[in-house]
């Protein structure tokens, strides 16, 4: 049986890979930063909490890294923990930089040390594109950062191709544009946009204040993603991938998609406020995932609006739940 070892397991896509790993028969064991108070809601929502084993790690704390990769033995390590906010990035750069950047370096230390064939998948990220004006990007894109998170990737993304390189470590990095599911906090905008859509339906008169809606982002299905992440760890040769579904809208056509499943027109409902602009943003984020096709036979097939549509839906099921919940 194949051991897999999900750094961040609390999160979005941890959660979500625990289970596609689970389903292909793994021994997942899974790490949050302190097991024992991590509510695990994710893994509770998914019905998997009791299939999984948990173990308290923090990233930065070098013993603790090798501590538990000696006792878990793992043949693959899913590096999905850190900071992974980009608007919280600015208020929070050194967190994040340590937590990316110091974190990646740990676990490529620490499976160095054990000497044994442990595969590494690092969560890259397309924000170390930046703006590519307009062009899509592939793997051959230069980075140029444009967020305190967006470098710290950079960086942990080169830590991971030097140790490829010098050591011979089968390690890569999935580079994921933003893919969504139910499972991400509202500070994350696509969250935000629905749940606040789903009150307002539901009779709530807030209005929804967003920063910049011209921006254009490429998003996919969580879900679909994680796939990807097992798959990179199943090359014969190591190689890092872009992971995105190719087609690119405005986070207004989000907006509209999200109001038009909800029969409400975002002109009544939706403001945009300064204060939630950043320093600095991507204005436009477009992904060639062709070499990912032709290396692990992965494609999207869950694309904008229809991730709206599943999205809103989801939200409407859980409020519905929670309200029978309440009245029993
Ligand atoms: P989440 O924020 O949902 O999960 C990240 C996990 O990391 C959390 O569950 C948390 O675990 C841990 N964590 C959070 N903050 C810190 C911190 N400061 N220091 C150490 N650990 C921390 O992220 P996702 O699941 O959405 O993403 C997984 C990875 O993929 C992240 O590295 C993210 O940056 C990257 N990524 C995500 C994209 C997306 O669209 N979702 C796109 C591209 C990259 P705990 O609190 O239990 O310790």
């Amino acid at each position: 049986m194949n051991i897999a070892l999900i750094c961040g397991i609390s999160g979005q896509d941890g959660s979500l890979l625990a289970k596609n790993l689970l389903s292909k028969g793994y021994k997942v064991f899974g790490t949050s930063r302190d097991a024992q108070i991590t509510s695990f809601a994710n893994l509770r929502r998914l019905g998997i909490s009791t299939d999984v084993s948990l173990e308290s790690m923090v990233l930065t704390d070098f013993r603790s890294v090798f501590q538990v990769l000696n006792k878990v033995e793992p043949d693959e390590v899913y590096n999905l923990a850190g900071q992974s906010s980009v608007g919280l990035s600015f208020q929070q750069p050194v967190e994040t930089l340590e937590s990316i950047t110091i974190g990646t370096l740990n676990l490529l230390e620490a499976i160095r040390f054990t000497g044994k064939a442990i595969r590494l998948y690092n969560a890259g990220s397309s924000e170390c594109f930046g703006d590519t004006g307009g062009l899509p990007a592939n793997e051959a894109t230069p980075f140029h950062p444009r967020s305190p998170y967006a470098v710290a990737k950079a960086a942990a993304f080169w830590e991971v191709a030097n140790y490829r390189e010098a050591y011979g470590l089968y390690a890569v990095s999935g580079i994921l544009f933003n893919h969504e599911s139910p499972f991400r906090p509202e500070r994350f905008v696509t969250t935000k946009i629905v749940k606040t859509a789903c009150r307002i339906a539901q009779g709530s008169s807030e209005k929804l204040r967003l920063g910049n809606i011209d921006i254009q982002r490429d998003w996919g299905w969580a879900e679909e993603y994680v796939e990807a992440m097992s798959r990179m760890l199943q090359q014969d040769q190591p190689e890092d991938l872009v992971i995105a579904t190719g087609v690119t809208c405005s986070l207004m056509d989000f907006v509209s998609a999200v109001f038009m499943c909800l029969d409400l027109d975002p002109a009544e409902h939706v403001e945009t406020d300064s204060i939630l602009l950043r320093p600095t943003d991507l204005m436009v984020s477009r992904a060639d995932p062709c070499r990912a096709t032709q290396k692990i036979a992965w494609q999207a097939s869950s694309l904008m609006p229809h991730i709206a549509e599943m999205l809103v839906e989801e939200e409407l099921k859980l409020t519905r739940d929670s309200s029978r919940f309440l009245s029993t």
